[in-house]
């Protein structure tokens, strides 16, 4: 009898044990699903990256290939302990796409010439002025990288200035006969920031010292041709890039971190037109922006105004159009703008 109780209870045991091993077993499952899921998408949202000749140049840039699922609205946070707006890394930016830039725009500039315009200096001069996150919902800031060129920024310029609308240039280096064009763009009370002297992944995330070198560099420029101190910048191909782990494993972590202690601020995106890269028209580009502006939240546009932008140029007037429809308002970069950050990834 006792021996039988004792088999009883040993089959209780082992089904209980049997019992215990399946539920585990299914929450590993399901815990190892998920996690494989989180990879899956990470790993999508990760850019595949090569290298294009641009032709025109001569040069080498790193070609980011985009993730054209955009999925950042799903996934944007705002930070709102220190004010950082912090689109998904997938929305980088496709900025060795530039076929056809001009030279003009990679000409050293020899014969700098200083102009005082009376402007003040743009820096940032948070103390005055509280930042409220909700002030900027349904803001609209239009951002053009990779300017100024003669046959496109004044065209933009010009659609703008119609529109009464302020927007952000991320100028690259300029010529002499390119000085202008950034003088008109602070003259109509545009934002001017710097993306680099050069664009050239391979100089600029060489080292700190590279890149620091490359905007301080644009920052003196502008100042010679404008009189402005910009503190504002954009790093060509974004605060995520992961081209950069080439050059300088762990560069964006340092350089992020640099550029605030000294100052500066610098400005992702969360929406991408596409302009620079998977956009094979105007009506593309038209498309990957409405889709997603957003009332719940600043949109920062990043559109290009390099020579052979066109489609960018075209999809402009509709993308505004459709904007003051349905009640967006646009601004420039200023002091009260957060920092749009995305997620950092070398
Ligand atoms: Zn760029």
């Amino acid at each position: 009898m006792k021996k039988r109780k004792f088999l009883i209870d040993l089959n209780f045991i082992t089904v209980f044990l049997i019992i215990i091993i399946i539920i585990s077993t299914a929450i590993i499952a399901i815990v190892g699903y998920n996690l494989n899921k989180t990879i899956a998408v990470t790993s999508s949202n990760i850019a595949s990256i090569n290298e294009i000749e641009d032709k025109s140049t001569g040069r080498v840039e790193g070609n980011i290939e985009e993730n054209t699922q955009n999925t950042f609205s799903q996934s944007q946070r705002i930070n709102s302990t220190n004010n950082v707006n912090i689109p998904s890394q997938n929305q980088q930016e496709n900025a060795g796409n530039i076929s056809n830039q001009t030279q003009q725009g990679n000409i050293k500039n020899e014969n700098q010439i200083e102009q005082n315009t009376g402007n003040t200096n743009q820096t940032n001069n948070n103390k005055n002025k509280q930042n409220n996150p909700n002030s900027q919902n349904g803001v609209i800031y239009l951002t053009f990288d990779d300017g100024p060129s003669a046959n496109i920024t004044p065209k933009i310029l010009d659609i703008l200035k119609e529109n009464n609308i302020k927007a952000s240039f991320f100028l690259v280096n300029y010529s002499d006969s390119n000085e202008k064009l950034v003088q008109r763009e602070v003259n109509e009370g545009h934002t001017v920031g710097i993306h680099g002297y050069s664009h050239e992944y391979s100089k600029i995330y060489r080292s700190k010292d590279s890149y620091l070198q490359n905007i301080y560099a644009l920052q003196e420029k502008i100042k010679k041709s404008t009189g402005i101190t910009t503190m504002y910048t954009r790093f060509p191909g974004g605060s995520s890039n992961t081209i950069s782990r080439r050059y300088h494993k762990g560069i964006m972590t340092d350089l992020t971190k640099e550029l605030l202690n000294r100052g500066f601020k610098y400005y992702d995106w969360n929406i991408c037109a596409e302009d620079a890269g998977s956009a094979k028209n105007a009506n593309d580009v038209y498309n990957y922006v409405v889709k997603y502006l957003s009332k719940k939240h600043g949109n920062m546009v990043l559109m290009h105004d390099f020579a052979s932008n066109k489609k960018g140029l075209e999809a402009l007037p509709k993308i505004i159009k459709y904007a003051k429809q349905n009640g967006y308002t646009f601004e420039a970069i200023n002091d009260d703008t957060p920092m749009f950050a995305q997620h950092v990834n070398n």
